[in-house]
């Protein structure tokens, strides 16, 4: 037997193989693959005696006398006596009446649990009938993922069942030098061991083996698209030092350090004729839009059209608007496009400003030199990999991605992969870091109040945003929830000031006026959900309140925070939970006190893992079985093998289709 479907498997029919499929289990491998989450040690035995003192642990003991009985309530006890050397005990099931028929009087039983404090009855223990060799009871037991209809128990006996069929349906690819060089034990023998294991030892050696592939795997990965990167062509365009230079005098700011030096990177990439690909990581405002800019304008002196793709419609005019000013007497002909309408033609080089509109129905220019994705994470799974489709081509655009999304270093090359990175750590230096406090959830009035205070008494020249955050799931209801807490709050505590309300169910011409009113300083205090989170740019808004703070990653909360203090002027953030814990108000208080969008996103992904932070369908984060994502030492290791194999075999598919995974 091969890798063939679960239903070759006795007592899995159409029924059980549906249900496994809510597992991600279809074949025999897969049922293998589908390791224990923990273990419980049955394997020593207790008297009934010791049962008794101990209040848990494992008997053998013959069964008395078992019967099933109605309480008053109508629910159905399974009542049995059973007994040992040492005494006897009173063991009851609730609700499994079927109990009578596998569990005969003169019988002997392991049984395995807990005593009843209430009773002082042996409560719902698991049983196994004495065999000469135990599936579940007896040993180290191991304990599976379940779902609807399948049982930890149920999937012991089916991986039982394969126990000896293993070496046929699992099998090691990996070459013996790299096992034995980093001490690893052949991937059949880890795979029963995983499920076997005869003490911890054992399970210890086959974790090893088991992280060591899912790391393999994605390093593997990592490799083949940076050698598929160089089989691939791309536009050198030259960098036209005297005219970047000349460009950068007239920009009403000097640019940073990093920002200097990202643009020199990028420039550097797109001088091969290997395509650039470039992320772009610095923190909200650090000023990453200018650095695209100077990348547009350089293609479009050697005839290169750019084409910069955007999450949202807002953003897209945004960035319209500052590049059309930033290139007004420019050769570059600048184009909005956040409809699938086609592009116009122009003789001029050509920069195109859009939504994933421009993904879809819509030819790119000829001369397209450089495409651009800002806040790439925003987009959704299929657009994005309708972006990855433009560099499938042989020949391909450059492609720098930008992200305010902080990255620790131990999960950038996981993410990101193929990428180099330019990273803008310090912001533009006339800006002062944002004040954050934690507000307790009954101070909320006293905190808006003087909110209200603080902009009357700067004859509204300071702005703020509230934002209530707001889960993609449920956005109808926190819609709702924002709209009744903006009509509560503008008619009491912010009765004195402007308010307004922005939600992501409004139509983009309501949305529009809103921001542009708010731009004009026509409202004190935009309430907003979390469509504010990308890009706006309001240099006048100071003073940001965030509401359920504790539903967001800190690196989302930074996100937030990055939408003020885009001016001169002190700004000011008051993060107000909703619920609060230890731990919330922990979280919060770091992230009141750090002003680093990296160092509160590895606080996250210290205490909460990585799925907390960024969400795993957002960023395509592997979710692993054994290894942490964040064990960059072992990502590290397995980058050499996994380079070491693609310069020395030839069949790395079968070689990355047998790890384990
Ligand atoms: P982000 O990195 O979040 O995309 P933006 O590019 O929107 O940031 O820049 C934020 C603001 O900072 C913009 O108003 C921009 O004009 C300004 N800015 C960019 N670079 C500098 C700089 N070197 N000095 C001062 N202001 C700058
Ligand atoms: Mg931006």
């Amino acid at each position: 037997m091969h890798n063939e479907s679960v239903t070759t498997i006795p007592l899995i029919g159409p029924k059980q193989s549906k249900y496994l499929e809510n597992l991600d289990i279809f074949t025999t491998r897969d049922l293998l693959y589908h390791i224990p989450f923990k273990y419980k040690d049955t394997s020593e035995i207790i008297s009934i005696e010791e049962l008794k003192k101990e209040r848990e642990g494992t008997i053998l003991a013959e069964v008395s006398s078992i019967s099933n009985i109605w309480t008053r309530g109508r629910k159905i006890i399974t009542k049995a006596k059973v007994k040992d050397s040492s005494g006897e005990i009173n063991i009851v099931w609730f609700n499994q009446s079927f109990l009578t028929k596998n569990i005969k009087k003169g019988e002997t039983f392991l049984f395995e649990g807990k005593m009843s404090n209430k009773s002082n009855d042996f409560s719902n223990p698991a049983y196994e009938k004495l065999q000469e060799k135990q599936t579940h009871l007896g040993k180290i037991t191991p304990f599976y993922h379940e779902t609807a209809g399948i049982t930890s128990k149920w999937l012991r006996s089916r991986i039982t069942w394969l126990k000896d069929k293993i070496p046929k349906i699992v099998q090691d690819r990996l070459p013996q030098e790299v096992l034995e060089y980093h001490n690893l034990i052949p991937l059949e023998q880890a795979i029963e061991k995983i499920h076997f294991a005869q003490n911890f030892e054992d399970i210890e050696k086959a974790r090893k083996r088991l992280a060591f592939d899912e790391m393999l795997n994605i390093s593997l990965q990592i490799e083949r698209k940076k050698e598929e990167k160089l089989r691939k062509e791309a536009p050198k365009i030259s960098k036209k030092r005297k005219s970047i230079e000349d460009f950068k005098k007239t920009l009403p700011f000097e640019l940073t350090k990093d920002q200097e030096t990202a643009i020199e990177e990028i420039l550097e990439d797109m001088n091969f004729e290997k395509p650039m690909k470039r992320l772009l990581n610095g923190d909200v405002g650090s000023g990453k839009t200018i650095v695209a800019g100077i990348a547009a304008y350089n293609a479009s002196l050697s005839g290169y059209s750019t084409v910069i793709m955007v999450p949202t419609t807002i953003l897209a005019k945004q960035h319209y608007q500052t590049l059309e000013k930033l290139f007004q007497d420019k050769d570059i002909d600048v184009q909005l496009r956040i409809t699938k309408k086609e592009i116009k033609p122009s003789k001029k080089p050509q920069l195109i400003v859009g939504t994933h509109a421009l993904l879809y129905n819509t030819k790119l220019p000829e001369n397209t030199g450089l495409v651009v994705v800002d806040e790439q994470h925003r987009f959704g799974v299929e657009q994005r990999s309708q972006i990855s489709n433009l560099q499938n081509e042989k020949k391909v655009p450059h492609y720098l991605v930008m992200t305010a999304t902080p990255i620790p270093r131990t999960l950038t090359s996981v993410i990101f992969q193929d990428m180099d990175i330019s990273l803008i750590l310090n912001k533009p230096k006339d800006r002062l870091p944002t004040k954050t406090y934690l507000i307790n959830p009954q101070s909320r009035q006293k905190c808006y109040e003087s909110i209200a205070k603080k902009i009357q008494e700067t004859k509204n020249q300071e702005q703020a945003f509230v934002i209530f955050p707001l889960i993609e799931e449920s956005e109808k209801i926190d819609a709702k929830a924002a709209t009744m807490e903006y009509e509560k709050i503008s008619k009491t505590w912010f009765k004195d000031i402007k308010t307004e309300l922005l939600h992501g169910k409004m139509s983009e011409v309501e949305k529009n006026e809103i921001l542009k009113n708010f731009k004009e300083q026509k409202i004190d205090a935009l309430f907003a959900t979390s469509v504010v989170e990308v890009g706006v740019d309001i240099p006048e808004a100071t003073i940001m309140v965030i509401e359920s703070a504790e539903r967001f990653g800190l690196a989302q909360l930074h996100q937030f925070r990055g939408r003020i203090g885009r001016g001169s002027k002190q700004a000011y953030c008051f993060v107000i939970p909703h619920k609060t814990s230890n731990k919330i108000r922990e979280r919060l208080k770091y992230f009141s006190e750090n002003n680093s969008g990296f160092d509160v996103a590895e606080f996250d992904l210290q205490n909460r893992g990585p799925g907390e932070v960024y969400g795993y369908k957002q960023t395509g984060i592997p979710i692993l079985k054994v290894s942490e994502i964040t064990n960059y030492e072992l990502l590290e290791q397995t980058r050499e093998v996994a380079k070491y194999i693609l310069d020395t075999y030839s069949d790395i598919d079968e070689i990355q289709d047998n790890l384990f995974k």
